[in-house]
């Protein structure tokens, strides 16, 4: 069985939000060379279908920018038990405790997705504790990009990323998370070329879980580093129940992306571990977070 913990809502609002100069969704899907995405009910019903084609049970789909996390509520209703909503939340933005409660309560999100490196603020910030307590009363987890953060679509048009990296610290994170002992916290790609600092935190913090999605380019900030030393690594510091796999699939006509599933399986494979590892970090770990 596969859960992908990592896929990215390219709505029809997330477009009109990213480039709200770009003459409308249709337009900018276009100029992306994208199959426009209809409404969030039609995305959701085409990511099901998706899913059915490479028989996967079930994934995560994030709103990948504040204020999308209508888009993904409507596609989840349709599919609970496929699809799990998370949702991209600015702490640092006006109305922002608004704006989360909306996002557990009434769109019942089930994770809290952090840009720190886009959004300008620190993981040991009190704004980041606000995030964890209210994670906390909505039983809800906290994901986390660290490290390297390159948006393709905002690259692809244009538009400005002046992240500041040094804000994705896995460190500084673990610090926040160690309070909230019964959040589970994610951070995608392994750290994200922040390889040996998540690797701490995760030591630090039993709550730390990592996705294993993309194709971890990564690795080439990290001299001599395979993605399979760095599964390897990973298994042997956090163990095999935090560890998700994800692929970070986003758009259409691309679709999910299978030669992630692929790649991750043969590195599996070459590192010969039980068939019970293999379903912890395919499926297993990811329903007892986000039972159906
Ligand atoms: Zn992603």
């Amino acid at each position: 069985m596969i859960n992908d913990a990592h896929v990215h809502f390219f709505s029809s609002r997330f477009l009109e939000l990213l480039a709200p100069d770009g003459g409308g969704s249709d337009a900018v899907a276009a100029r992306l060379e994208w199959d426009a995405p209809g409404t969030a009910t039609e995305l959701g019903d085409r990511w099901v279908a998706e899913l059915d084609r490479h028989g996967v049970a079930r994934a995560a789909l994030i709103a990948s920018i504040p204020g999308d996390a209508a888009s993904v509520a409507e596609a989840v209703a349709h599919h609970p038990h496929r699809l799990v909503g998370f949702f991209m939340h600015n702490p640092a933005a006006p109305s922002a405790d608004a704006t989360l409660i909306r996002g557990l309560r009434d769109l019942k999100m089930r994770a809290i997705c952090l840009f720190p490196a886009m959004h300008g603020y620190r993981l040991d910030d009190p704004i980041v504790d606000d995030v964890f307590r209210a994670a906390a009363t909505y039983r809800a987890a906290v994901f986390v990009h660290c490290g390297v953060l390159t948006v393709g679509v905002r690259r692809k048009l244009g538009l400005p990323s002046r992240f500041d990296l040094r804000l994705g610290d896995p460190l500084a994170l673990a610090k926040t998370a160690l309070g909230y002992p019964d959040v589970p916290v994610l951070i995608p790609h392994f750290g994200a070329g922040y390889f040996r600092e998540a690797l701490m935190a995760a030591d630090q913090c039993p709550t730390i879980h990592f996705d294993t999605s993309s194709s971890n380019s990564w690795i080439r900030f990290h001299p001599g580093l395979t993605l399979q030393a760095a599964f390897k690594q990973t298994l042997a510091v956090a163990g095999a129940s935090r560890v998700l796999f994800g692929t970070d699939s986003s758009f259409f006509p691309r679709g999910w992306q299978r030669p992630i599933y692929e790649e991750h399986t043969r590195v599996l494979g070459t590192l010969a571990v039980t068939d019970n590892v293999r379903d912890a970090i395919f499926a297993t770990n990811f329903d007892r977070l986000f039972p159906a």
